[in-house]
C-alpha cells in the first residue's frame, strides 16, 4: 500500500509523522529527535547540512546559516550562505529533503509523498511555493493542509464522537493562527480562520532583544550589522530567558560582548512583569484574529468549550492569561503543542488513502481569505478603477467554485484583463496580487458585453480562475500569470538539477556534526583553564572524523563527551526544545 507522510513543516522547527497501526506516529531525526529545526547551514567544505547541528552552526557562525526562511516563502528574497545564493523554496526542500531521508529510514522503504501543512493565512503564491519545495524535494504533495485544521484534526481524530465546539490557537515561530471547528457525529467543521503570517513567538524574543540592546545603547538593526555574533548569543539567551519565564517569575540575561563572550558579572533581570509591558504591542495584535474568527463564525465566547493551544509559543504565560482573559477559561494542552500539526498531517494522509481507521470521519475545511477580482466602479460620469469585487468570501467552505459576471466598458472593447487579488481591502492596492488572466479577442458590440468569470479553491487552497466570453462561446483559463516568486515547470527542472549537484552532509554522520558543533560552542563558554581542555578533545576529534580510522574515531568521540561531562556540560543528544 501506497505511503503518505504528514509533515510540518515550521518556521522554527519541523516534524515528520505517519498513519501507523490506527493511528499518527512522529518519526524521528538521526539525533532521536521528532524536531528538526528549521535551519539550514552550508559548511566550509560547502556540504549542506540541516537541522540540530545547522543551528548549533548558527550561533557561532551565523554567516554560514540560515533559519526562518518560512517567512521569505512566496517573496524573491534570496539567502547568500558561504557565497552561494538560495532561495526560501530551495532552503526548505533542503529541510523535506531531510525528513522525507529519515522517513525512509524509519520505515525502510522509499517514501514519495506527503502532506504539507502550512498556516492558514498563506497566500497562493506561499502555498506554491511550498508546494514547489516538496516537489524540489522528490516528494509528490498529496494536500497542502492548513496548519490549525490539522491541529485540530488531532484532537478530532481523538476526540470523534463528541459534540462540542473548538477554538484552536496557534502561535508558532513565526505565525499566528485562529481556528474555530464544531466536532458532532465524526464531522470536523472548519467553521472559520483568521491569522497573522507576520506573527510569532520569535518577535517576543526580538522584543527582548531590542529592548536589552536599547537598554545598551544600541538599535537592533545597527546591532545585526556591527556585531553579528553579538546579536546572534544575546538572541540564543534571550530565548532562553523567554522559555524561562514560561516557568519562573524572574530571569537572568548574560549579556555577550561584541566577540559573542559572556562575562559572568555583566547580566540584567527580566521579570513575567516586564516582560508583559514589553510585549503589550504584540498582544494587542494577538487578540485581533482571536476577534475575527468569532465574529466570522458568529459565535460568542461563552459558547467555546474548548480553547487549545497549539505551537511552542503558547506556553507564554502572556498567552494563557491572554485566553482565560477573554474565554473565563483555561487554555487546553492535551497533546504537546509542538506535535498535534504534524500528528493531524498524518491522520489528513490516512483520509486520502481512505484508511479504515478514519472511514467514518469527516472533515471540512474553509478559505481563508476573500478572493476576488480588480473592477472600475462609476460616480456619476467618473470611472474609477481599482476597487475590489470579492468572488470567494472568506470562511467559505472548501472546494469551491463561484462565478461573476464583468463587463466590458466601452464600445468594441477587444479584451479584458482580469486581475486576481486576494484581502479584505476595499480597494485591490492594499491586498495581494496573485496575478492576471487574459481574455482575448472579444467580438466587436456595444459596451456591456458580458463575461463570466469563474473561481475555483481548490482542497489545497490553491485557486484556479477561468474566463467565459459567450459571445465567442471562447473559454479562457488559467494558470496564473506566473509570479516571480513561483517557477515554472521548466525552472523548477532546472532548479531540481542544480540541486542535485549539491553535496549533502551524510545523514548517518550528522550526530557527529552536531556534537562537533556543540563542543566548538562550548569551548567560547568554558573558563579560560577548562577551554585549553576542551580545545583538545574537540581538534582530536575533528581530526578523527577527517581521518575516520574507525577505532581512533570511536575513541575520540568518547574522550570528547567524556571531556565534556568532566566539566559539568550536559550533552544528552537531546535538542534544547526537548528538555523540560
Ligand atoms: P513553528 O511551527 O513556527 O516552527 P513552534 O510551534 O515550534 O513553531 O514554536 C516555536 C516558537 O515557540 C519559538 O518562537 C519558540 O521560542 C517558542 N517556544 C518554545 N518553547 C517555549 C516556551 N517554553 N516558552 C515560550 N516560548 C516557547
Ligand atoms: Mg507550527
Amino acid at each position: 500500500m501506497e505511503t503518505i507522510i504528514g509533515i510540518d513543516l515550521g518556521t522554527t522547527n519541523s516534524l515528520c509523522s505517519v498513519f501507523q497501526d490506527g493511528k499518527p506516529v512522529l518519526i524521528p531525526n538521526p539525533h532521536g529527535s521528532m524536531l528538526t529545526p528549521s535551519v539550514v547551514a552550508i559548511l566550509d567544505d560547502g556540504r549542506v547540512v540541516v537541522g540540530q547541528a545547522a543551528r548549533e552552526l548558527q550561533v557561532t557562525r551565523p554567516e554560514a546559516a540560515v533559519a526562518c526562511f518560512k517567512r521569505w516563502m512566496g517573496t524573491d528574497h534570496k539567502v547568500s550562505l558561504q557565497g552561494k545564493s538560495f532561495t526560501p523554496v530551495e532552503l526548505s526542500s533542503f529541510v523535506l529533503k531531510a525528513l522525507k531521508e529519515d522517513a525512509e529510514a524509519f520505515l525502510k522503504k522509499p517514501i514519495e509523498a506527503a502532506v504539507i501543512t502550512v498556516p492558514a493565512y498563506f497566500n497562493d503564491h506561499q502555498r506554491k511555493a511550498t508546494k514547489q519545495a516538496g516537489e524540489m524535494a522528490g516528494l509528490k504533495v498529496r494536500r497542502i493542509i492548513n496548519e490549525p485544521t490539522a491541529a485540530a484534526l488531532t484532537y478530532g481524530f481523538h476526540d470523534r464522537n463528541a459534540e462540542k465546539m473548538i477554538l484552536v490557537v496557534d502561535l508558532g515561530g513565526g505565525t499566528f493562527d485562529v481556528t474555530l471547528m464544531e466536532i458532532f457525529e465524526g464531522t470536523l467543521e472548519i467553521v472559520s480562520t483568521a491569522g497573522e503570517s507576520m506573527l510569532g513567538g520569535e518577535d517576543f524574543t526580538d522584543r527582548i532583544v531590542a529592548t536589552v540592546l536599547k537598554k545598551e545603547g544600541l538599535a537592533l538593526e545597527v546591532a545585526e550589522v556591527r556585531s553579528p555574533l553579538r546579536v546572534s548569543r544575546l538572541r540564543q539567551e534571550c530565548e532562553l530567558a523567554k522559555r524561562g519565564l514560561a516557568t519562573e517569575s524572574t530571569v537572568r540575561i548574560r549579556l555577550p560582548d561584541d566577540h559573542g563572550t559572556y562575562d559572568e558579572s555583566r547580566a540584567v533581570k527580566l521579570d513575567r512583569a516586564a516582560f508583559a509591558k514589553i510585549v503589550e504591542p504584540l498582544m494587542e495584535r494577538i487578540k485581533r484574529p482571536i476577534t475575527r474568527a468569532m465574529q466570522d463564525g458568529q459565535r460568542e465566547a461563552k459558547e467555546i468549550d474548548e480553547v487549545i493551544l497549539v505551537g511552542g509559543a503558547t506556553r507564554m504565560s502572556v498567552m494563557q492569561e491572554c485566553v482565560q482573559q477573554i474565554f473565563g477559561k483555561q487554555g487546553l494542552i492535551k497533546y504537546n503543542p509542538d506535535e498535534v500539526v504534524a500528528l493531524g498531517a498524518a491522520v489528513q494522509a490516512a483520509l486520502i488513502l481512505d484508511h479504515a481507521d478514519v472511514r467514518e470521519m469527516v472533515m471540512t475545511d474553509v478559505c481563508p481569505f476573500t478572493l476576488g477580482i480588480s473592477i472600475a466602479k462609476e460616480f456619476g460620469t467618473r470611472i474609477e478603477s481599482g476597487y475590489f469585487n470579492p468572488i470567494i468570501h472568506r470562511n467559505t467552505t472548501i472546494p469551491v467554485s463561484r462565478e461573476e459576471v464583468v463587463c466590458t466598458l466601452i464600445d468594441n472593447q477587444p479584451e479584458i484583463i482580469v486581475k486576481v487579488y486576494q484581502g479584505e481591502a476595499r480597494k485591490v492596492v492594499d491586498n495581494v496580487f496573485l496575478g492576471e488572466l487574459q481574455v482575448k479577442d472579444i467580438p466587436r458590440q456595444p459596451a456591456g458585453a458580458e463575461i463570466m468569470i469563474r473561481f475555483t479553491y481548490d482542497l489545497n487552497g490553491l485557486l484556479e480562475v477561468e474566463a467565459y466570453v459567450p459571445s465567442s462561446n471562447r473559454k479562457f483559463s488559467t494558470v496564473l500569470t506566473n509570479h516571480a516568486a513561483t517557477l515554472s515547470k521548466f525552472e523548477l527542472e532546472q532548479a531540481i538539477r542544480n540541486l542535485q549537484r549539491l553535496k549533502f552532509y551524510p545523514r548517518d554522520d550528522l550526530e557527529n556534526q552536531r556534537l562537533l558543533r556543540y563542543a566548538e560552542r562550548m569551548v567560547g563558554e568554558v573558563n579560560r583553564f577548562q577551554r585549553e581542555q576542551l580545545e583538545y578533545a574537540v581538534d582530536r576529534f575533528l581530526n578523527a572524523m577527517v581521518d575516520s580510522e574507525r577505532e581512533s574515531f570511536a575513541s575520540a568521540r568518547q574522550d570528547l563527551l567524556i571531556t565534556l561531562e568532566q566539566l559539568g556540560i550536559s550533552y544528552d543528544g537531546q535538542s534544547e526544545d526537548e528538555k523540560p
